[in-house]
C-alpha cells in the first residue's frame, strides 16, 4: 500500500501514530419488514428490548470511572431517553399495532418525535432532538448488528467526517490519540476542546474517511496540518522522530513557564488561560497562567437535558476560584449558539445559529437561566477573585440590560444574606463589529475589554469559522481585523480599562509580536501554548513590535501586511511559522 499525504487545518498541536478508527456516522442499514404472525411480533419486541438494554450497558459503563463530570451528566441523560415514553413504549405499540419490524418501528417514532420538536421556538430546545437522534442511532446499531461498543477506539486516531464539541470530549476517557475530520475551522469549539485535552488534531482534511480504512497505520501532525496514510517505514522513523523531539522541546520550554511575561524593555503582559472544561482549572497554575482570562461557563450545558441549577454552578465556580487564588478568574456568561451545538450539518446550517438567538442575546430572553449563572458567579465571588465577561454584546442597549440585572441581582443576594464581591468587574466580549464601532460608548459603561477575534474576525469578514471551505478567508492579518483591534484598545486605553484578547489569534505564535505591540494589558489563550507564548514575549522588545504595528496599520492588503511582517521579524524566526 502506497503511502498518501493529505494536508488540512493543524488545530492541535503534536504528533502521533497510531491506527485508524473510522468513525461512521452513517446511518445504519435498515431493512423494513412486515410482521406475518405474533409470534414475529413477539421476537421483534424482545429484539428492540435487547438493543436498548444493550445500549444502556454501554452507556453504563462508558461513565463507569469517567473523571469528567459534564461527561457523565451526558450518559446519564442518553440512559434516560432509551426509556423515554416517546421512544420507548410508542416503538413497542408500533411493532404491536402496525405488525412492522423494531428497526422500523424506532425510525417512524423518531420521526414522530422529530416533528414535535420542529415546532419547538426555542433553538436550545429544539437542537436537543440530536440527543434522542444519537441514542436511537445506538439502539438501531444493535438491532441492525452494525454496532461497534467503541472497541479499540483507545490509542486509536479516529477519523470522522465531523465531530461536534461533546463527542470531542468523549475522546479524553478512552486514551484517543489524536483525531482527523473532514470538516471544521481552526477556531471551530470542536478545534477548542482537542486543545483543552491536548491530543493532535486536523480538521478539513477532503473526503479523508473515504481514504482510509479502519486499522490502516496513520500520522498526525497536529501543528503543520499534515496527515499521512500507509506511511514508510522512513517516514515512520522521522516521526518518531518528530515526536521525540517535539516533547523534549515541550520539556524544555516548561521548566520556565513560571517566569513572567515581560519583555527585555520592562512591558508585561499579562498571560491567562482559557478554560474550557472543568477539569482543567486543576492545571491552570502549573501551565504558568496568571489566572483564567476566559472561562468558557458553555460546556456545563453542553448536550444535557437539563439546565445545571444555582448550587451546581456555584460549586464550580467556587472550587474555580480557590483553586486559581490569588489570581482571578473571568466567568463568562453563556455562549450558546454559533457552532456549539451544532457541528452536525443537517441540523445547523439552515437556521445559521451564528447570526440567532446567541450567547448575551439567549440570557437576555431567558432572563432565569441567566440570573443563575450571575448569582452563582457572584457567590462564588468572596472566595477569592472573579470577573464576569458579557459575550457577543451588539449595543450599549444590552450593556444596560446587563447592569440593570446584575444590580437588581446584588440587592436580591444583599437581602437574602449571602455575601458576594460587592466591585466585582464587569467586562465584555468585543467579538461583533458594532461592538468595535461603538467601543468609546462601551468602554464607559464596562471595566475590561475581551477582544474575541475568533468571532470577530468570522463576523467581519463573513467567513463560517467552522467551515473549511471558506478557511483560506480566515485572515487574522486581514487590515479590517487589524483596524478594528486598534479601534477597542484605543477606545478601552482613552476610558482608563483594561482590555485584552481572549481569541485563537493570541495563541498563535506566530501573531504573539503583532499582539505584544498592539500595547494590550492582557491575553488569553489554551494552556497547551502558555510556555511558548510567554517565552516569545520575554524574547521581544515592546518598543520593536510597537513600531511595526504602527506601520502595518498604514498598509491595506492582507499581503502587504505579510510581507511587512516576514520581512520585519527576520530575526525572530519561531514565530514565522505560520504567517503562510
Ligand atoms: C472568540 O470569539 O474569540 C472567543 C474567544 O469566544 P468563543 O471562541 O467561545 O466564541
Ligand atoms: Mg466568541
Amino acid at each position: 500500500m502506497e503511502e498518501q499525504r493529505f494536508r488540512g487545518i493543524g488545530v492541535s498541536s503534536g504528533i502521533t501514530l497510531g491506527h485508524v478508527y473510522l468513525l461512521q456516522k452513517i446511518q445504519p442499514r435498515i431493512i423494513y419488514q412486515f410482521l406475518i404472525d405474533r409470534g414475529e411480533v413477539k421476537k421483534e419486541i424482545s429484539r428492540f428490548k435487547k438493543a436498548v438494554n444493550m445500549a444502556k450497558a454501554e452507556f453504563l459503563k462508558i461513565r463507569k470511572g469517567l473523571p469528567i463530570k459534564e461527561i457523565i451528566h451526558i450518559l446519564d441523560a442518553y440512559t434516560v431517553i432509551l426509556k423515554d415514553p416517546f421512544l420507548y413504549k410508542a416503538t413497542l405499540k408500533r411493532i404491536k399495532d402496525e405488525k412492522i419490524n423494531a428497526e422500523w418501528a424506532l425510525l417512524k417514532s423518531v420521526e414522530e418525535i422529530e416533528a414535535i420538536f420542529l415546532k419547538i421556538d426555542d433553538d436550545y430546545l429544539r437542537q436537543r432532538f440530536q440527543d434522542i437522534k444519537y441514542v436511537a442511532n445506538r439502539v438501531l446499531r444493535y438491532l441492525t448488528g452494525e454496532s461497534s461498543d467503541f472497541r479499540g477506539i483507545q490509542d486509536a486516531i479516529i477519523v470522522a467526517h465531523g465531530l461536534s464539541p461533546a463527542e470531542t470530549t468523549h475522546f479524553q476517557t478512552n486514551n484517543v490519540a489524536g483525531f482527523v475530520t473532514e470538516i471544521g475551522g481552526r477556531t471551530s469549539h470542536t478545534a477548542i476542546v482537542a486543545q483543552a485535552l491536548k491530543i493532535p488534531a486536523v480538521v478539513g482534511v477532503k473526503e479523508i474517511t473515504y481514504r482510509v480504512r479502519d486499522g490502516d497505520f496513520i500520522i498526525i501532525d497536529g501543528l503543520h496540518g499534515e496527515v499521512i496514510v500507509n506511511p514508510t517505514s522512513a517516514t515512520i522513523e522521522e516521526y518518531y522522530r518528530k515526536e521525540k523531539e517535539y516533547k523534549l522541546y515541550r520539556k524544555e520550554i516548561e521548566k520556565y513557564t513560571h517566569l513572567p511575561a515581560q519583555t527585555p524593555d520592562g512591558f508585561q503582559l499579562k498571560v491567562m488561560a482559557n478554560v474550557e472544561l472543568f477539569e482543567e482549572v486543576h492545571s491552570v497554575l502549573s501551565a504558568g497562567a496568571e489566572g483564567i482570562g476566559l472561562f468558557r461557563t458553555e460546556f456545563f450545558y453542553l448536550e444535557q437535558m437539563d439546565f445545571p441549577d444555582e448550587e451546581t454552578l456555584f460549586t464550580h465556580f467556587r472550587k474555580t476560584v480557590e483553586l486559581v487564588s490569588p489570581y482571578s478568574v473571568t466567568f463568562r456568561t453563556l455562549d450558546i449558539g454559533g457552532d456549539k451545538f451544532v457541528s452536525k450539518p443537517d441540523f445547523g446550517e439552515a437556521m445559521n445559529p451564528a447570526l440567532g438567538l446567541r450567547a448575551i442575546r439567549l440570557c437576555l430572553n431567558q432572563r432565569t437561566l441567566f440570573r443563575t449563572q450571575l448569582r452563582a458567579i457572584l457567590k462564588a465571588s468572596i472566595y477569592g477573585k472573579a470577573r464576569i465577561l458579557i459575550p457577543f454584546i451588539s449595543s450599549l442597549e444590552e450593556v444596560h440590560q446587563v447592569k440593570a440585572i446584575l444590580k437588581d441581582i446584588k440587592r436580591e443576594l444583599k437581602k437574602q444574606g449571602h455575601p458576594f464581591d460587592e466591585h466585582i468587574p464587569l467586562g465584555i466580549m468585543i467579538e461583533v463589529p458594532s461592538a468595535v464601532a461603538i467601543s468609546e460608548f462601551l468602554a464607559k459603561e464596562v471595566d475590561f475589554f475581551s477582544i474575541g477575534t475568533n468571532d470577530l474576525i468570522q463576523y467581519a469578514l463573513a467567513i463560517d469559522r467552522a467551515n473549511e471551505q471558506v478557511a483560506y478567508l480566515y485572515e487574522p492579518l486581514h487590515p479590517a481585523v487589524l483596524q478594528m483591534i486598534k479601534v477597542s484598545v484605543e477606545a478601552a486605553k482613552k476610558a482608563g480599562i483594561k482590555v485584552g484578547i481572549c481569541g485563537e489569534m493570541a495563541a498563535e505564535p506566530a501573531y504573539i509580536p503583532l499582539i505584544l505591540g498592539f500595547g494590550l494589558d492582557e491575553i488569553s489563550v489554551n494552556m497547551q501554548v502558555i510556555p511558548l507564548i510567554k517565552r516569545l514575549i520575554r524574547e521581544t522588545n515592546f518598543r520593536d513590535v510597537n513600531c511595526i504595528v504602527n506601520e502595518i496599520l498604514k498598509l491595506s492588503t492582507a499581503i502587504e501586511i505579510k510581507n511587512y511582517v516576514k520581512q520585519a521579524l527576520q530575526n525572530f524566526p519561531q514565530t514565522l511559522n505560520n504567517i503562510g
